[in-house]
């Protein structure tokens, strides 16, 4: 689980906050502290850019068999789908037993 760690500004008496008590976009958060018994005002930001600008869709293997193998896409419009590299995508592909195109030489033996 991820964890947010912070500092009482009074005592330097460290805190954590799970992510997961978090709102997306941020908000203004008031704690108190278990050893000065100040309350501790904080504001956090957070950010989706992790989970929403690179998509995570290559981890899964049906989806990118439907990608590379059913919709014929290359490793670099994947990428782009995704917001990654085609190296990445090419990694994937291998882990997931997909067997890899050259670039710009669509397979043809059936
Ligand atoms: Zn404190």
């Amino acid at each position: 689980m991820s964890i947010l760690n912070g500092r009482c500004p009074s005592c330097e008496h460290p805190f954590e906050l799970a992510l997961i008590e978090l709102k997306v976009g941020g908000e203004k958060k008031t704690r108190l502290c278990e050893k000065c018994d100040q309350y501790i005002k904080f504001e956090y930001k957070l950010h989706m850019a992790s989970t929403s600008k690179s998509n995570r869709l290559y981890v899964k293997e049906d989806w990118m068999r439907k990608k590379y193998l059913e919709e014929k896409k290359t490793m670099q419009e994947i990428a782009d789908i995704c917001g990654v590299s085609s190296m990445t995508i090419r990694n994937w592909l291998v882990n997931h037993n997909i067997e890899t195109r050259d670039r710009g030489h669509p397979k043809r033996d059936l």
